[in-house]
């Protein structure tokens, strides 16, 4: 990527808030329905959706030609392990400091917790007319246990692989090209033939990537114009603490990353974050980890040098399996509306350390059952909710402020992917 535009980009994001914070005074007229229907056109039809287009072709691509540049399946079976093992490590780190976070601080109990409580029937009724859609989607997954997530996933993952490319299952996008890859190098001579058209089939649609990018100032200004625009930011004064717990966790747990990625990977921070601050800033506006994949991928193996092979096989399984700032969201998020609705009909919980234990657990599973797109942890969460026993009826109070969150965790989620690979990449010695 050109060396300005990171820059390009920080302008499009300061203006795009600059003239969302404009038409959020215009709340509720047909003048910011127009304004927000164009913004939308440019920045979620025509750039989210030509990422999107790439995404499912380049994970496809990019594992196929990981595994075929591996020296045999043993050397796939090692990474894989490690991966798997660091990616689940900071998630559980991530969810554990957000438990930390929202016991200390209790957002819960704020000052204005019985106004809220009081209020709850009129709130809902409201929320329900502004958030209609977002709460269908919490609707859909009411009913969802941690086994009934863990048989979606299975149901993902052993697909047909057509089906899983037209649809964005990464899940199976990603078992059918190892599977691929593998019996590419095991039939030997045959699959030989085929490497070059795959390798050269990925560095196209890296290519096919440098363009789409090259307008990414204008449409992220759209982007984040939209977001600040259709929110406003009244609604931040009553959800405050909320905030703070959730953005203070997310910064500690990036300093927890930028520290892994130093002492196991050898990378020194300010090095670090220079060399993903384009990826940082396409996930930070566009919400979803899988759309900066692209961005993501440029940035390991050009600027911190992480090998092809590990950039290749470790970035779009961590997009798709490790999310620590949607764990850590989670996690905080359910506690949260324990401490304000506590006692409520549907909240008569009391966070004993077994209920902490529970959510602590299905944070992490509901972090990596979330699709990397936004709000998506907004809907796993109903999983966590359902197994403390808190009635999803409560979600809706923090839907206002989660586009906002969403753009925080989707940045750290990358950032925790970016950090697994550079620690895979020193931990196999190829740096
Ligand atoms: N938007 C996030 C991502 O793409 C997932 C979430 O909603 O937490 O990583």
């Amino acid at each position: 990527m050109r060396s300005k535009a990171h820059l390009l980009i920080f302008v499009g994001i300061m203006a795009g808030a600059l003239a969302g914070l404009i038409l959020s005074k215009y709340e509720g007229s047909d003048a910011q329905g127009r304004v927000l229907y164009i913004l939308d056109l440019f920045g979620k039809t025509i750039f989210i959706g030509a990422l999107k287009m790439i995404v499912a072709p380049l994970i496809f691509f990019s594992i196929i030609a990981a595994i075929t540049s591996l020296a045999d399946t043993k050397e796939l079976g090692r990474i894989g392990w490690k991966t798997l093992v660091f990616y689940l490590m900071t998630t559980s780190m991530a969810v554990g400091l957000g438990l930390l976070f929202v016991h200390l601080i209790k957002p819960g109990h704020s000052a204005n917790r019985r106004e809220i409580r009081k209020n709850w029937q009129q709130q809902q009724v409201r929320l329900h007319e502004k958030y209609g859609a977002a709460e269908a989607k919490i609707e859909e997954a009411r009913d969802q246990s941690a086994s009934a997530i863990i048989k979606r996933n299975l149901e993902n993952i052993i697909i047909n692989p057509f089906l899983a490319l037209a649809q964005s299952h990464s899940l199976g996008i990603i078992f059918f090209a190892i599977l691929l890859g593998v019996a590419l190098i095991v039939i030997g001579p045959e699959g030989h033939k085929v490497l070059p058209v795959l390798h050269g089939l990925n560095t196209a649609i890296l290519k096919i990537t440098g363009w789409i990018m090259a307008g990414s100032a204008f449409f992220i200004f759209c982007l984040v114009a939209s977001i600040v625009g259709s929110v406003g930011p009244g609604i931040f004064s009553m959800l405050f603490w909320y905030i703070v717990t959730v953005l203070g966790g997310i910064a500690v747990h990036v300093g927890v990353l930028l520290s892994i990625g130093f002492l196991l990977g050898r990378v020194n921070p300010f090095f670090f974050l220079k060399s993903i601050k384009e990826a940082w800033m396409i996930a930070f506006a566009t919400r979803s980890t899988a759309v900066t994949l692209p961005v993501s991928m440029d940035s390991v193996q050009n600027r911190l040098k992480v090998s092809e092979k590990v950039t290749r096989f470790v970035l779009p399984l961590g997009a798709t399996i490790n999310m620590d700032g949607t764990a850590l969201y989670e996690g905080v998020a359910v506690i949260f509306l324990i401490q304000l609705f506590g006692g409520m009909p549907g909240a008569e919980i009391t966070l004993t350390p077994v209920a902490t234990i529970l959510i602590f657990l299905t944070a992490v599973l509901a972090s990596i059952g979330a699709a990397a797109v936004p709000d998506a942890g907004l809907v796993t969460m109903v999983l966590v909710a359902n197994a403390v026993g808190l009635s999803v009826e409560y979600i809706p109070l923090i839907f206002a402020v989660d586009a906002f969150l969403d753009m925080f965790r989707t940045s750290t989620n990358m950032m925790g992917d970016c950090v697994g690979a550079v620690v895979i990449n020193r931990l196999e010695k190829f740096t």
